[in-house]
């Protein structure tokens, strides 16, 4: 799969916030239990890992093997990569991550939905006052995280990642090869070097060449397209604590349209699955559907990228493991992939750590599949459920009406919110349950037959 990325400059008053760790936060040390069967490290000498990529989950990873007591450098091919995102964070990310709320550029507390015949919905009705959904500059966040895990002892290497060897005897190292960019050297294109760890942890993203060296295999993908958009001052006041998500044939077969509020301009974008080809199609009817909303707005930057549609074949081999996009971990429906990148990243830290004993021991490839496992059992089934959902309510104009209609409901709207703010499939209250599944299919119904009778007016 080919990057395709594509970028021109933010403008300067989007100045990404300095960035840095407590001391106190650096200060303290992750204990693990020690690991009973690896051989001891000689004394003297650290486990050293290699964290390839720094987004959400390599900040996270590299932050949480410096603090349990392991030797980590961490590779980014650009310190200023501004990822395309939506940048929508869950609030249990904020306290989770101790993130400092200066980094939350919007806290989005009124989400509209609308449906294919401009329906809209308002959701949000029933957060709390404390309650949102946070908004966050991706170039703001990664560095922020980066410089936690240099200030928590990882070093940070300005490098792209070109590819790993694997250790020819068992406890042998790996040795990871990467160009090493210098603005100091004057050197364009970077000085070929290699470094001999222990251990990698791949949260290249999603066309990851970690995930290729270690032959983890392909996932399906879908690409989204994102123009960041200055609209007007008297009009982003509409956009103060709201986003708006467009569901319709015109705005995407598969997925969803969406104006999303950052610092002083909207991302406005789309993405599919299943047309590819016909992106820029749908981006176009996004941009017609919120027309009113964003007129007068002027595009800052174009954006593509893929977005996993579900977990690698393979996620750990050898001491090699993914996080993050890397290992495709991006909820269907939704398309969510930040909270999952930080999180998976930490987890995989957090099982290299127990597994050698604060970085005294040698990991094995059984420590990093506990991750897995511990991964899996908490998630899968939020990527189910979301599958299942998008499967239902995502398939034809008509559901996506019901799904609006749907949507309107108090009941449904608490469950979702606390679903996605909290990342837990919350438990229903029967009652309530089955009074939603009789409505759901009365609204599936309704939205059916008026399907059918549109279909016979314009034959
Ligand atoms: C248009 C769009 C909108 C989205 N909106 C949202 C949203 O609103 N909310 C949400 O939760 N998710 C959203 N996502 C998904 C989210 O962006 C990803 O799930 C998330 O970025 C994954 O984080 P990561 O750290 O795994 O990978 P990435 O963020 O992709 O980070 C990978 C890092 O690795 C670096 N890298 C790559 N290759 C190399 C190499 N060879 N050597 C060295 N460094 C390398 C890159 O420069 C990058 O910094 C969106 C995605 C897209 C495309």
């Amino acid at each position: 799969m080919t990057s395709l990325s594509s970028a021109v400059a933010l403008p300067s008053s989007c100045r990404a916030r300095p960035a840095g760790g407590s001391s106190r936060r650096a200060a303290r040390l992750l204990v693990a239990r020690a690991a009973a069967s690896s051989p001891k490290l000689p004394s003297g000498r650290r486990l050293r890992v290699a964290v390839v990529g720094g987004g959400p989950a390599g900040g996270a990873a590299a932050e949480a093997l410096a603090k349990g007591g392991v030797e980590t450098v961490l590779i980014e091919r650009k310190m200023d990569n501004c990822k395309p995102c939506g940048g929508a964070i869950p609030l249990c990310m904020v306290s989770e991550f101790d993130l400092p709320l200066d980094l939350v550029d919007r806290k989005v507390r009124k989400m509209k939905m609308i449906s294919p015949s401009n329906v809209a919905v308002d959701i949000g009705r029933t957060l709390a006052p404390h309650e949102y959904i946070g908004m966050v500059r991706r170039e703001v966040l990664d560095d922020y995280l980066r410089t936690r895990a240099k200030s928590a002892g990882a070093e940070v290497l300005n490098g792209l990642f070109l590819r790993y060897e694997a250790p020819k005897e068992p406890n042998g190292s790996y040795v990871v090869h990467y160009n090493h960019y210098d603005s100091s050297n004057g050197k364009v294109g970077g000085e070929k070097r290699s470094l001999e760890v222990d251990a990698i942890v791949g949260a290249d993203g999603a066309n990851s060449r970690v995930a290729k060296d270690m032959g983890a295999g392909d996932y399906e993908y879908a690409i989204a397209f994102q123009e960041r958009v200055k609209i007007p001052d008297d009009k982003m006041v509409y956009y103060e604590e709201r986003a708006e998500m467009y569901v319709g044939d015109d705005v995407s077969p598969d997925f969803y349209g969406w104006v999303f509020p950052k610092c002083d301009h909207v991302a406005v974008g789309t993405g599919t699955v299943t047309h590819k080809a016909d992106i820029k199609k749908f981006q176009a009817a996004t941009r017609l559907r919120a027309k009113d909303k964003i007129e007068g707005g002027r595009i800052i930057r174009v954006e593509a990228h893929p977005i996993p549609e579900h977990p690698r074949p393979k996620r750990v081999s050898g001491r090699v493991t993914l996080v993050g996009d890397a290992a495709g971990y991006v909820t269907k429906c939704s398309g969510e992939g930040i909270y999952f990148a930080a999180k998976s990243g930490r987890m995989a830290a957090e099982a290299i750590v127990a597994g050698s004993a604060n970085g005294t021991r040698m990991v094995e490839e059984s420590d990093l599949r506990k991750y897995l496992a511990e991964f899996d059992r908490l998630y899968w089934p939020t990527y189910k459920v979301l599958d299942i959902l998008q499967k239902v309510f995502y398939r034809s104009n008509a559901a996506r009406e019901a799904f609006v209609e749907m949507c309107a409901d108090d009941y449904v709207q608490k469950m979702t919110f606390d679903s996605y703010l909290y990342k837990r499939v919350v438990p229903g209250n029967p009652l309530d349950d089955i009074k939603l599944a009789v409505n759901t299919i009365g609204s599936l119904v309704r939205a059916t037959a008026l399907r059918r009778e549109m279909e016979k007016v314009t034959l």
